[in-house]
C-alpha cells in the first residue's frame, strides 16, 4: 500500500521551474530514494511533501489524508519528520534538549491547561523522555548525550539531526543526504541505520541522495529528477544504468 503519493507537483519561483510535473509513490516499509544533480529540485521537493512551500499545481497525499493545502505545522503530527540538507539543530542546547525538541510536535495541551492537568502532562513528559532514549541508544548517542552541539564533530551532529526526526516517532522520515560530509566508514554506519529503521522502527523512508553507493545499498527503488523533471524510476541497477540518467547525473 502507498504511504505517500506525490501527483503532478509542481513550483515554480519566478521563471525558475524548481519542480515541474514530478508522480511518485512510496510504499509502507519501503525506502524510496530520489537522485540528481544539484539543483535538480530535491531538498524543493522535500519542501513541498512537507509544505514549507506551497504547490503551484499537483496533489500529496500521505496515510490517505490529501496534506495538499494542509498547513505545514499539521504535517508532522500526522507523522512526517524530516531532516535539513543544511543540519538544523540549536547550537547551544545539549543534545538530549535537542532531542526532547523533536518531540514538541506531540504536546496535546498548552501552559493553562499544563496547570490543570498536571498528571496527563507528566504521564506525556515520561513518554517523550522514553522515545528520547530509545532514540540515543538506536543511534548510539550516549556519550554525547549532555554535550552541546556546537562542539560535536560534524558526523556526530548529522546523527544528531536524524535522531531529532526519530524522536518525533514518525511513520515516514525524509532524510535529505543523510550522507553528504560523512567519511566512508560514517556513511556505512548511515547505511545500517536506515535498514534498522526500517525493520525495527517499521518506518518507511525517503531519502535524497548524492552518494550512489549508499543509494544502492540501501533503497528499494529510486527515482531520478534533473531540471525538476523525473527522469527515470527503477530499482538502484535500473536507474544507474538509465542513460539520460548517465547523461544528467554522472556526468557521461
Ligand atoms: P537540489 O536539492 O536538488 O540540489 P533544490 O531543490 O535545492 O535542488 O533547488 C532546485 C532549484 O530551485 C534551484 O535552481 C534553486 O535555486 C531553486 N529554488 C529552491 N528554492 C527556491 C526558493 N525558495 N526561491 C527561488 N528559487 C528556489
Ligand atoms: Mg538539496
Amino acid at each position: 500500500m502507498s504511504l505517500l503519493k506525490a501527483e503532478d507537483i509542481a513550483v515554480h519561483f519566478g521563471g525558475v521551474k524548481a519542480v515541474d510535473g514530478v508522480s511518485f509513490e512510496v510504499d509502507e516499509g519501503e525506502v524510496f530514494a530520489i537522485i540528481g544533480p544539484n539543483g535538480a529540485g530535491k531538498s524543493t521537493i522535500f519542501n513541498l511533501i512537507s509544505r514549507i512551500y506551497t504547490m503551484t499545481r499537483g496533489k500529496i497525499t500521505f496515510d490517505g489524508t490529501d496534506i495538499t493545502r494542509l498547513p505545514s505545522h499539521k504535517v508532522a503530527p500526522l507523522g512526517i519528520a524530516r531532516t535539513f540538507q543544511n543540519i538544523e539543530l540549536f547550537d547551544h542546547s545539549t543534545v538530549l534538549q535537542n532531542l526532547l525538541m523533536g518531540r514538541h510536535t506531540h504536546r496535546s495541551t498548552n501552559f493553562v491547561e499544563d496547570i490543570l492537568f498536571l498528571p496527563k502532562v507528566r504521564r506525556e513528559e515520561r513518554e517523550h523522555r522514553k522515545r528520547v532514549e530509545e532514540v540515543i541508544e538506536f543511534l548510539e548517542l550516549e556519550a554525547y548525550r549532555g554535550k552541546m552541539i556546537a562542539g560535536l564533530p560534524y558526523g556526530v551532529r548529522k546523527v544528531v539531526e536524524i535522531g531529532r526526526a526519530l524522536a518525533m516517532g514518525p511513520k515516514l522520515i525524509l532524510l535529505d543526504e543523510p550522507a553528504s560530509g560523512l567519511s566512508v566508514e560514517e556513511s556505512q554506519e548511515v547505511a545500517f541505520w536506515i535498514e534498522d529503521m526500517r525493520r525495527d522502527m517499521g518506518l518507511t523512508v525517503l531519502m535524497v541522495e548524492h552518494d550512489m553507493k549508499l543509494v544502492s545499498a540501501v533503497a528499494d527503488r529510486v527515482l531520478a529528477v534533473n531540471n525538476g523533471r523525473p527522469l527515470a524510476l527503477g530499482t538502484p541497477a535500473e536507474v544507474q544504468s538509465d542513460p539520460h540518467v548517465q547523461a544528467a547525473y554522472l556526468g557521461t
